[in-house]
């Protein structure tokens, strides 16, 4: 399965809409459903820890391992694979996979109620897409706030990124032969955002008006799905449920009754053998919305019932509490008050509940973000320092060795650089006359000094000992030397005084290319063997090695 195909196929097995399909279907798969999906996750965490994985591979398992968790209900792992998700699409030093990982991090907080945390990822996810001008990324995050925001039943706010979406240069990656998953959830969850936004202004006594475009585009769209639904024998269960639900919401909105009437039917017929209790329960809701309106409220009052049963046993809270507000409203219109009181009771017990359940979850959820966190600032410090040198802070042997393997795959694509040992003269008698403590200083004195002489892009670092490592990128072997000269004058003319009066430093410089034409440790002994020679020429020297060999070509001013 490739990257977008997993993308865009959470999304649909994701709820398109609030009323569709949910997140929360797999929990009430069988049983056995529930172990093959723990089995499948498993399988994903290996395949994220797997230190031969890349990057790209990490981020990957990791964000299937999130979705696959948010739709076994494990909200704790839902948010930590999406954190790893993000950081290894960090690593992967695309941009395109970042923009996703805002994405999935968004979802996991949403589905934990951490609704300003996910529009914050929705945000980071849009900047960043639109600063790469990556098309098909903007286009997902429309679409996925779009989700989000069915998910919290605001419908208008749910038709409005899809609107700026249409208008947007980003369409057209909608129209990519590869994208028509994306392009139908776009049509379905703008054809329900704006179906229920327009039901909910005629309802309104205001009649809040919202944009005649909204009427336009949602005659365009229904009409489309309208078509695919002539195709469904080729559609898999959940892409028929979430169009028959569209369908039904816009025959309501259009008030052709009798439509959808026969749209609610064929929905609840169809979920009737599903294997996901919580879809037939969600159809069953939806046609008792089509018998209240046709103002048959004895089978509206039936399909309501039966839809909090089947969501109670489901063990979907939310979903009960919801039809049981439903069906209290139903009972409320037949005159059946008394019922109508107590099963908004009980509702309302409900709700409150779940509002206690997702506080605690949040709570924990938002623990684990802030642990990731601190992990990831803690890692990056510890990375950070296995880099340095203690005592002088200047970068080490092993970040020069890794600066060195990227310079050296550049010289191979002709882009050729320079480097120089330097190797401070006579440093034992510093420490003889002057003690250790003050060679210390000066260590770190002469890694100041000399840093401050070169340019950004350079590196100085302290392979060892009174041993440096000067990298000169995009610099030829006559620039080098002239750059070394003036580091070995200015280490030269260094006054001490304060530190130990008297004290005269001197560096010997051994100058080599580093070109594709050979190794990194050839570079190295090209530059070794120059550096003996600036010793043996009498210190305080610049010799530069000749490409292949041990041939100097210049020598500087010695002592
Ligand atoms: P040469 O010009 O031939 O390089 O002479 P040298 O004395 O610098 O060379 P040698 O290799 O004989 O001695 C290096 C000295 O550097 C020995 C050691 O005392 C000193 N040294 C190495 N690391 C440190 C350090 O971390 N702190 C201090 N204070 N001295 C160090
Ligand atoms: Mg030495
Ligand atoms: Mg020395």
């Amino acid at each position: 399965m490739t990257d977008s195909d997993t993308a865009d196929h959470h999304l649909a097995g994701q709820p398109c809409s609030p009323d569709s399909i949910s997140a929360d279907q797999n929990s009430a798969a069988s049983s056995a459903g529930t172990s093959a999906l723990r089995d499948e996750l498993h399988a994903l965490q290996v395949r994220g820890a797997d230190p031969d994985s890349t990057p790209a591979t990490k981020f990957l398992a990791y964000r299937d391992a999130s979705y696959l968790a948010l739709d076994l209900r494990d909200l704790k792992a839902g948010m930590e694979h999406a954190l790893n998700c993000l950081l290894w699409a960090r690593a992967s030093g695309d941009a395109r996979l970042q923009v996703k990982a805002h994405v999935t991090l968004a979802l996991a907080m949403m589905e934990s109620y951490d609704d300003a945390g996910a529009r914050r990822e929705f945000g980071a996810a849009l900047t960043l897409a639109g600063a790469i001008a990556d098309a098909r990324g903007v286009a997902l995050v429309a679409i996925n706030v779009s989700h989000f925001e069915l998910e919290r039943r605001n419908y208008y706010q749910a038709a409005q990124p899809l609107l700026e979406l249409l208008h947007s240069p980003s369409m057209r990656a909608l129209l990519e032969p590869d994208a028509q998953k994306l392009w139908e959830i776009f049509h379905i969850n703008f054809v329900v955002a704006a179906s229920e936004t327009l039901l909910a202004d005629a309802a309104s006594a205001s009649g809040a008006g919202h944009p005649p475009e909204i009427e336009r585009q949602l005659a365009a769209s229904s009409a489309l799905l309208a078509a695919k639904l002539e195709e469904r024998h080729a559609l898999s269960l959940l892409d028929t449920a979430a169009l028959l639900d569209a369908l039904t919401r816009h025959a309501l909105w259009t008030g052709e009754l009798p439509v959808a009437r026969a749209l609610a039917d064929e929905h609840v017929q169809l979920t009737s053998t599903a294997e996901f209790p919580l879809l037939y329960g969600r159809a069953l809701l939806d046609r008792s919305r089509v018998f209240a309106r046709i103002g048959d409220l004895e089978n509206a009052i039936l399909d309501a019932g039966q839809a909090v049963g089947y969501f109670h046993e489901a063990a979907s809270e939310l979903w009960e509490a919801r039809s049981r507000e439903q069906l209290a409203a139903i009972y409320a219109r037949a005159g059946r008050y008394r019922e109508a009181y107590e099963t908004q009771q009980e509702a309302t017990q409900g709700v409150e509940n779940l509002y206690r359940d997702y506080h605690q979850q949040r709570a924990l959820v938002w623990q684990i973000a802030q642990q990731a966190r601190e992990a990831e600032v803690r890692a990056e410090a510890m990375a950070e320092a296995a880099l340095r040198d203690p005592l002088t802070g200047a970068p080490n042997r092993t970040r020069a060795m890794q600066v060195l393997a990227e310079l050296h795959g550049r010289a191979r694509q002709d882009r050729p650089s320079a480097v120089a040992l330097l190797d401070l003269d006579l440093f034992k008698r510093v420490n003889d006359t002057f003690g250790h403590l003050v060679g210390d200083a000066v260590l770190t004195g002469v890694t100041h000094l000399l840093s401050a002489e070169l340019r950004e892009q350079d590196l100085l670092a302290r392979l060892g000992g009174e041993e440096f490592i000067v990298i000169l990128p995009d610099v030829t072997a006559q620039q080098a030397e002239l750059v070394c000269i003036r580091l070995r004058d200015s280490l030269h003319s260094a006054s001490w005084e304060t530190l130990a009066p008297g004290l005269v430093t001197s560096g010997s410089f051994g100058v080599a290319v580093l070109d594709g034409g050979q190794d990194i440790t050839g570079v190295l002994t090209n530059a070794d063997q120059a550096l003996y020679a600036a010793k043996a020429a009498g210190r305080n020297a610049v010799m530069v090695a000749a490409k292949q060999a041990d041939i100097i070509l210049s020598m500087q001013s010695c002592l």
